[in-house]
């Protein structure tokens, strides 16, 4: 996909690390600090409500999806023709999440997923993005050197495996949808759900 500069960069102001903390991210930090200064709420509370949509929801959603798409075959199809009505199907509905596109790892391509301006992610179904997902290296190199950034995450993909990097929009948000390991015909599709990781889901690991 390619990026389109002056667009993107209209839609959306988030998140630009080389820049001013925006109005938003200004509010949000005065209302953060009022709120513990006033001692309406704990810090280690709000880092917990953090970790929490950051590693246990947020992902489990996405991997729903995919064990579903597992699972089901027509459930695929409808996920593949149109991801953002599948999604929406298991109840995942929401901000950053309104125009979703699914992409495929097979035996000969696997899928990665970025956003080079700044850092546009799937939130209904991984949740927030990882820091690692906003910093400027992965930003930058994952168009460069897709197979360097897969090599530093300790994916190494032989050279018939071709790369596809996409590169996340305001309009567009990517969910990658892992090859199903071998070995797991037998599993339920919660077994499934289980195996799902988020880099797996963002394209920087295998399962
Ligand atoms: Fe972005």
């Amino acid at each position: 996909m390619t990026h389109d500069d002056s667009d993107h960069h209209h839609e959306h102001d988030h998140e630009h690390g080389q820049h001013p903390p925006s109005d938003m991210e200004l509010r949000v930090k005065a209302l953060e600090f009022l709120l513990v200064e006033k001692g309406l709420v704990d810090p280690a509370a709000l880092d917990a409500i953090v970790d929490h949509f950051e590693h246990k929801v947020g992902p489990r959603n996405g991997a729903r999806v995919v064990a579903r798409a597992w699972f089901d075959p027509a459930y695929r199809a409808r996920l593949m023709e149109d991801a953002t009505a599948a999604i929406a199907e298991l109840g995942y509905v929401g901000g950053q999440g309104e125009h979703m596109m699914a992409v495929e790892n097979t035996a000969g391509a696997h899928n990665m997923v970025v956003c080079t301006l700044c850092s546009c992610y799937p939130w209904p179904v991984l949740g927030l993005p990882p820091v690692w997902y906003k910093s400027a290296p992965y930003r930058s190199r994952a168009v460069i050197d897709p197979r360097g950034v897969l090599a530093d995450f300790g994916v190494t993909l032989p050279d018939e495996i071709e790369v596809r990097v996409w590169d996340s929009t305001a309009e567009l948000r990517y969910l990658v949808i892992p090859e199903r390991p071998a070995g797991t015909e037998a599993l339920s599709e919660d077994q499934l759900a289980a195996l799902v990781t988020r880099d797996g889901m963002i394209g920087t690991a295998r399962l």
